[in-house]
């Protein structure tokens, strides 16, 4: 459905998706591997127009593209298949003895339809992982991309019910008015990825409908830099971290806490490692994203101001260009370390010690991800042990995603629920816990009138 259908469109179409849902069809195996199958003939056949599409949203370099969206999502999706039957398995569990005789049992069953919304700077992986998870668990699901991402949201309204159960998976293009009606629809679960303040909106209106959310938020995930850590490895992988997709990424390293005693030992290393990635003019590099659109342009403009400015602070409205930006002595206080940044600045902060650090990120809301680089063991798991985030990396940035075991989701205001790889599957599946008696055996002393003897065998059996 595009926008131009209007919201009133939303009622039937949620309708119909419900309607295939109920049906059955969507349960068996097979349905869900067809439409996993779908999903990889759409990634296949559309490679082409899927990268030029990331290319005009944000400016996405081809490898960027290939490696955090469509490979990223292959790769899942490989795995979620590979699994699935197993995971679909009931799973035993021991009966206590006042249960016996019988058998009982986990079932993952599917919830029913879910709308899964999307923001921008993934437009692709954050809607298409998402829904790899829904259809694993055979649910129908109403996808809605981001409407600041317009061109990949165009394309998967145009392409994607080609490749899928048309009835079962609907897409529904627009902005704030179009969600806000989807939002009055009663879903089965609601997968939201964006900002806070709208997660705020998506889990009042899911409210209403008794309807639980996933909330995949952000906040300002911080990287810890030990005295012992290797600076050169430090820095190249906290550099990449920031600057892919020009910093506009949920899980992109925010600010730097460093030692003091290595802090100028590590700008000059990032700022270096900066220009080898990017060259003397990173404008010209074909590897460097642009800013997804003007306001957000504008408000990153915005936070440049305080602090010493190590390399780039320049940018190009017209261009959406904003250079990659290395800030040092930028106090607490400053906007850039009060909001997240998400986008290509990068404020180092020294302190003076780990547990100067552990209290710098404790008296912030718990961040999606956490980095610590450090060569000493025990520092990474005093940092491990003394913080909580969404995910965390030790010495290396963003990495986490990448394995499909791993649960990826945010904790207090970054967010809750998890998914990928099996973790999406149990987010979209109810866990049915299902007993079963014979009739055969059926001990008077189970019922009432209680004699006394019935009595003492009962508090022995309970
Ligand atoms: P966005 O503006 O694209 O919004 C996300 C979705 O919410 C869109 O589909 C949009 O149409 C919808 N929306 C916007 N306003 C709404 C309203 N008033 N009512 C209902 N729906 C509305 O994206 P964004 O919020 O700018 O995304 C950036 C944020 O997302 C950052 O905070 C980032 O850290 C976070 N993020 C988190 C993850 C994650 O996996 N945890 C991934 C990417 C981004």
């Amino acid at each position: 459905m595009s926008a131009a259908d209007g919201a009133s469109a939303i009622p039937a179409l949620v309708a119909s998706a419900r309607a295939r849902f109920r049906s059955g069809a969507t349960r068996p195996l097979r349905w869900r591997l067809d439409q996993l199958d779908g999903v990889a003939r759409f990634f296949g056949e559309r490679e082409r127009e899927i990268l030029e599409a990331l290319h005009e949203d944000l400016g996405k370099p081809s490898i960027e593209a290939y490696g955090a969206e469509l490979s990223f999502v292959a790769n899942d999706l490989a795995h979620v298949r590979k699994h699935l039957g197993g995971w679909m398995r009931a799973e035993k569990v021991r009966l206590p003895l006042v249960a016996r005789p019988g058998s009982s049992e986990v079932r993952r069953e599917p919830l029913g339809v879910v709308l899964i919304i999307a923001p921008w700077n993934y437009p692709f992986q954050l809607l298409m992982a998402p829904l790899v998870a829904a259809l694993a668990a055979g649910n129908a699901a109403v996808l809605k991309p981001s409407e600041v991402s317009r061109h990949t949201s165009a394309l998967f309204a145009r392409l994607l019910p080609r490749y899928l159960d048309a009835q079962a998976v609907r897409v529904v293009e627009g902005g704030v008015p179009e969600t806000t009606a989807l939002l009055a629809e009663r879903f089965d679960h609601v997968f939201y990825t964006g900002g806070g303040r709208v997660g705020r909106i998506v889990m009042r209106a899911a409210a209403e409908h008794l309807t639980p959310v996933t909330l995949e938020l952000g906040g300002k995930s911080p990287c810890i830099v030990h005295r012992s850590a290797d600076l050169d490895v430090a820095a190249r992988r906290i550099a990449w971290g920031k600057f892919f997709n020009a910093g506009q990424t949920c899980v992109a390293p925010d600010y730097v806490l460093v030692d003091e005693r290595v802090h100028d030992a590590l700008v000059h290393r990032l700022v270096a490692t900066v220009r080898s990635f990017y060259g003397d003019d990173p404008e010209t590099s074909p590897d460097y994203a642009r800013i997804v659109n003007v306001q957000h342009h504008r408000r990153l403009m915005g936070l440049l101001g305080e602090g010493q400015v190590l390399c780039g602070g320049t940018g190009d409205e017209a261009t959406r260009y904003l250079a990659p930006t290395i800030l040092r002595d930028v106090p607490p206080s400053a906007p850039v370390m009060e909001e997240e940044i998400f986008g290509p600045i990068l404020p180092v902060v020294a302190v003076s010690d780990v547990n100067a650090a552990l209290r710098f990120v404790n008296a912030r809301p718990h961040p999606l991800a956490l980095y610590v680089f450090a060569g000493d063991a025990a520092v990474q798991e005093q940092v491990l042990e003394g913080t909580s985030s969404g995910g965390a990396v030790v010495n290396h940035c963003m990495l986490h995603l990448a394995v499909p075991d791993l649960p990826f989701g945010g904790v207090g205001e970054s967010g809750m629920g998890s998914y990928h790889g099996r973790w999406g599957f149990e987010t979209f599946s109810h866990r049915r816990g299902v007993l079963k008696k014979p009739t055969r055996i059926d001990p008077p002393i189970m019922y009432p009138p209680f004699s006394r003897l019935a009595k003492a065998v009962l508090r022995r059996l309970l």
